[in-house]
């Protein structure tokens, strides 16, 4: 039986063929951030694919945001990771953020990330050193954000600090971009996911409405696992996956397309070169299936459902290396240069196993979940 191609998947086909997949060298080349493209999938409604049907979005969630991703990575990771930071933030505007904001977002008018990282904290999002004080009728933030996507160019930012007063490691915030006394201190020139403007984000003396807390007091730890997280590790996940399939359809075709004249072969005509093109075809398929059944585990409340969570960023982060080096090594020297288009891949794809929760805290947290400890403490 054919499977019916999701209606949000068929809207995302023509934004991709029009804008995404003939912007992507050239936002790899110079670092531009994808706005071309988010301005058309906000009019394709594609920037509200988790916002609730009752204020004009597509009422979809991890599923629908995790095979979206995908789709973009297999072309575009840097406007795939733009667009997997909005949906995270998203989730949690949808879940606490006032209703004009969501419509906004619903209308593909309004475009967020997570502001969660901290140079103090690092990658342990979970635990920031920043504060939030009182001030009048008013809330001072003041931060030293490490890392947000989509910095300076998104319009709010789902931002942590320390709680207010309450007890917890954290309290979350939506902070309009253009407050005053944020500042977007250095632009981001990294290895790959070039246009994705993961800039580190300062506050001094932020003023925000007290009404600007996303959730309660203290609640952002809670808030943060149960809505951020599995967006994110699905998200990620996905952008993986279709990095890998890239990779893997591109070094298959470079094999099977290029000759030893002088014997009358293609590359593909050697065993090890196959096998390695198998390597990548099982491991991304592998990984997709564990995608895809961590899926089902969340979607039917299955009792696994929290490890194929914790599991799915590691094992795809993890896989997407190895994947994308086996790209670049059979593909030969053709691959260290843009020619082929894997390298590309391969330096996108190094972000994710350090991208919080990294690779190794995941790990742990498996590890201790599997062996019956609390995950944290
Ligand atoms: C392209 C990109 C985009 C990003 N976008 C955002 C964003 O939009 N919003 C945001 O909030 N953050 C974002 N981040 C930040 C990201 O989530 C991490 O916080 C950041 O990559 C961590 O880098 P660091 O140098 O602080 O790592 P460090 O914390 O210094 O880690 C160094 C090493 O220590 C290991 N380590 C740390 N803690 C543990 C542990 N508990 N157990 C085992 N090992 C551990 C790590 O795995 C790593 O190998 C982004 C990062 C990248 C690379």
């Amino acid at each position: 039986m054919m499977a019916t191609t999701p209606p949000y998947l068929a809207l995302l086909d023509r934004v991709i063929d029009e804008v995404i997949a003939p912007a992507a060298v050239e936002i790899d080349r110079t670092g531009a951030f994808p706005r071309a493209a988010l301005d058309t999938l906000g009019q394709a409604g594609l920037l509200g694919l988790i916002s609730a049907k009752e204020v004009g979005g597509l009422g979809e969630a991890h599923r629908a945001a995790t095979l979206v991703v995908e789709e973009i990575a297999r072309h575009c990771a840097s406007t795939a990771l733009v667009v997997c930071m909005h949906y995270a933030g998203a989730a949690v505007i949808e879940a606490y953020g006032p209703r004009e904001v969501r419509e906004a977002i619903a209308a593909g008018r309004s475009v967020t990330t997570l502001a969660l990282s901290e140079s103090g904290s690092r990658s342990q999002f979970w635990a920031p050193v920043s504060t939030a004080t009182a001030a009048g009728d008013r809330i001072r933030l003041d931060a030293t954000k490490s890392w947000v996507t989509s910095a300076g160019q998104a319009d709010t930012y789902v931002w942590s600090s320390r709680p207010l007063a309450a007890d917890g490691l954290s309290t979350l915030w939506l902070v309009p971009a253009q407050t005053g006394g944020l500042r977007v201190t250095a632009p981001f020139d990294g290895l790959g996911l070039r246009g994705n403007y993961s800039s580190p984000v300062t506050a001094e003396g932020v003023l925000i409405p007290r009404d600007a807390m996303l959730g309660a007091d203290g609640q952002g730890f809670d808030i943060m696992m149960s809505i951020v997280l599995p967006y994110f590790q699905f998200m990620s996940a996905g952008c993986c996956v279709g990095v890998m399939d890239a990779a893997t359809t591109k070094s298959a075709a470079h094999v099977a397309g290029t000759s030893f004249e002088h014997l009358g072969q293609t590359l593909a005509d050697l065993p090890t070169v196959r096998a390695n093109i198998a390597r990548m075809r099982i491991t991304t398929d592998t990984v997709r299936a564990l995608v895809l059944d961590a899926l089902d585990a969340v979607e039917s409340g299955r009792d696994d459902a929290m490890l194929r969570v914790l599991e799915i960023k590691a094992a795809a982060g993890e896989a997407a290396t190895t994947v994308t080096d086996l790209g670049m090594r059979v593909c030969g020297g053709a691959a260290y240069r843009k020619e082929v288009g894997v390298e590309r891949h391969f330096r996108d794809a190094r972000a994710a196993t350090v991208m919080a929760p990294t690779t190794d805290a995941l790990y742990d947290f498996i590890g201790k979940a599997v062996c019956g400890l609390p995950l944290f403490g």
